[in-house]
């Protein structure tokens, strides 16, 4: 699944690329594509029609465009292998070709999204007042987001009453922290992921939001060098940031701060990566 950094560039390409051309025609290739919308293709075709995209905004891992003048916006799923392309109208239908919008101007590009696996689709729904589809109205904002409040969120934590690397996953606490930069992120603060959150101190919780802030800003930079092509992509694994990897999918390998080997041990139907050593065990596990 994508992350927070791969779906911000995804977003960057779509402003750059999409935001402020008015839709001339929306064609559904494969009804899968389209069954979050449940009037249908011909309604989803028809409801964008003459409408200006807005700029295309995301939360946590979400990410949608606004129809201008309307309350409503297209939002994204991109599940396993969900790509959002802008190509010339002249390049070759790609193979898993789900969805095509051409727009009523003169710059020779159009949005496709291609999906192998048909996991994603895209939606259109009404949005809230602040703007959100209404589905995802109740995702916490993610960290990167300059109205994301740092307090609120630790006394949220402290009463949650759960361990951390579950508070980090929940959408309602804080969004964008997909299973990669959570192990990231704890491996730096040094916080074995089975942490009870009931007694984290403020200065604590302060300094995992800063090694969070930290790793996702650092892959963002490194999705970065994509902007300038006329590509945006979401290439449906950790992204661009592999190389840079701590702790993640690094078992047995010497953790690069004390040299002991990196564990995994399976959680939540996933993995966790940690340091023995570096990331102590709570006493009594939850
Ligand atoms: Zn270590």
């Amino acid at each position: 699944m994508p992350e927070l950094p791969e779906v911000e560039v995804v977003r960057r390409g779509l402003e750059r690329w999409v935001a402020h051309r008015t839709v001339a025609e929306a064609e559904v290739l494969h009804p899968r594509a389209v069954r979050r919308h449940l009037a249908g293709a011909d309604d989803f075709a028809h409801r964008l029609k003459g409408h200006r995209i807005g700029t295309p905004s995301r939360r946590g891992k979400y990410l949608w465009l606004p129809l201008e003048d309307t309350h409503q916006a297209i939002l994204a799923h991109l599940g396993m292998s969900g790509q959002l392309l802008v190509q010339s109208q002249a390049a070759p239908d790609e193979k898993h070709l789900r969805i095509r919008v051409r727009f009523a101007d003169e710059v020779d590009t159009e949005l496709r999204f291609v999906d192998q696996r048909t996991f994603g689709g895209l939606s259109l729904h009404d949005t809230t007042p602040d703007g959100l589809p209404d589905v995802i109205a109740h995702i916490a904002r993610d960290p990167l987001d300059p109205l994301f409040g740092d307090g609120a969120f630790h006394q949220a934590l402290r009463r949650k009453r759960t361990t951390i690397k579950r508070a980090l996953l929940d959408q309602s606490l804080i969004s964008g922290v997909g299973n990669i930069y959570a192990d990231e992120a704890l491996w730096r603060a040094r916080i074995h992921f089975e942490r009870p959150t009931a007694n984290f101190t403020r200065p604590r919780t302060a300094e995992l939001l800063g090694h969070i802030r930290d790793v996702m800003n650092e892959a963002l930079a490194v999705g970065g060098t994509s902007f300038d092509s006329l590509y945006v992509n979401v290439n449906g694994e950790s992204g661009y940031f592999d190389r840079s990897l701590d702790a993640y999918g690094r078992e047995g390998l010497p953790c690069k701060r004390c040299a002991t080997p990196m564990r995994r041990r399976a959680w939540m139907n996933r993995s966790s990566y940690f340091c023995p050593r570096c990331q102590r065990a709570p006493r009594v596990a939850s």
